[in-house]
């Protein structure tokens, strides 16, 4: 008995004496790694972010690529939209309808139509700003850890541009440009003209969506008429034709009847896009006029929120140091300075730069309460 369990204690000692050296190895390599990787500001976020950082890489290149295809898509779209309104719902209100609706639907629709293009035009193509590359003429300021260079306040860095943008809101794959300082307004201009485009196509293709999509016995012809490619259904079209013996008349109104087909296509097209581009671009275009109304970007949105919940947990309010209230904000966003009017400078073309360089900032004084005190910060 005392043999067996010495015999088995040997056993044991060489198994792990065998064993030992791999698991000093597996220590020896995490502690180099970690002496190599050892950083004081290392916490968990900072290794997600490394370890996802080859998918945010994918998506900018990806964003990058198809940028250009974004928008080549955004200025087809728009125009068939537009070509099916002058060639097919414009005559059907010109021939039926009475009074002033038609100059309505011109004006109205020549208005938004320009400045589609103009904000749409200008949002693609204006810089958003980028920060000077002397940091004297900044003063005080960050520096970005992808340039090396001055980072001003409300300043990100775009990794998908690969620079920082001055008071950056977002990238956007469908201007194929960064939304920041210098081109927000034509960003928000294009979002709410689109989508007042959007509406005004919707409610006025309507009455001719109505009749052609509810319309049972057109529906079915249309049906009848796409499938009769296919065994069967051919039979019974060309039998219909070969029963009425007039073969002349049955081309005639084949021929009428593709017509009515493309007619019905288009019109179910142009409906159906134009509101689920209202729906999607509403959304997205409130979403921005909440922001703007409290003096945010889309990013600081998060940072701000960051903030304010930190802050709470201390028993501190937060306030947004660029939010001057509603009237203000709009008012600094549009750049409604010196004379300018929301009459000609807002609801008409204009290139009017805005207010400020994007560098330096107006602050409010933000109030922090503490114990039902106020500091100002
Ligand atoms: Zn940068
Ligand atoms: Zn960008």
């Amino acid at each position: 008995m005392f043999a067996l369990k010495r015999g088995c204690f040997r056993l044991m000692r060489r198994l792990e004496d065998s064993i030992s050296p791999f698991f000093d190895c597996f220590r020896l390599c995490i502690f180099a790694i970690k002496s190599v990787t050892f950083n004081s500001f290392s916490s968990k976020n900072a290794v997600l972010d490394a370890a996802m950082e080859p998918i945010f890489w994918t998506v900018d290149k990806v964003a990058k690529y198809l940028g250009p295809m974004f928008v080549v898509m955004v200025t087809g779209l728009t125009t068939s939209v537009v070509l099916i309104y002058y060639f097919y719902v414009l005559p059907y209100y010109i021939e039926d309808q009475i009074g002033l609706v038609v100059p309505f639907l011109l004006v109205v629709g020549h208005w938004l139509l320009v400045n589609i293009i103009f904000n749409y035009y200008k949002g693609v193509r204006t810089s958003p700003g980028c920060p000077p590359v002397n940091n004297s003429e900044i003063g005080a300021a960050t520096i970005c850890k992808r340039c090396i260079g001055p980072k001003p306040a409300r300043t990100h860095h775009c990794s998908v541009c690969n620079k920082c943008v001055l008071k950056m809101d977002h990238h956007c794959p469908w201007l194929n440009n960064c939304v920041g300082h210098f081109n927000h307004r034509y960003f928000i201009q294009f979002c709410v003209f689109m989508l007042m485009g959007t509406i005004f196509v919707s409610i006025s293709v309507w009455p001719l969506f109505k009749q052609e999509f509810f319309d049972i016995e057109k529906t079915y012809a249309n049906i009848v008429h796409y499938l009769s490619p296919i065994k069967g259904i051919a039979s019974i079209v060309k039998g219909r034709g070969v029963a009425e013996n007039e073969p002349e008349r049955n081309a005639i109104n084949q021929i009428v009847h593709e017509k009515e087909s493309t007619f019905h296509k288009l019109i179910v097209y142009e409906f159906f896009l134009t509101f689920s581009v209202t729906i999607a671009l509403g959304a997205l275009t409130l979403w921005h006029i909440l922001l703007i109304s409290r003096g945010e970007t889309s990013i600081e949105r998060y940072i701000n929120n960051d903030e304010r919940s930190r802050l709470k947990k201390v028993g501190v309010i937060y306030k947004n140091p660029y939010s001057f209230g509603f009237v203000e904000n709009w008012r600094i966003f549009l750049g409604l300075s010196g004379g300018r009017t929301f009459w000609r400078h807002v609801l008409l073309p204009s290139s009017h730069i805005p207010i400020g360089d994007g560098i330096v900032w107006r602050i409010h004084q933000a109030h922090i309460r503490i114990n039902n005190g106020f500091k100002h910060v």
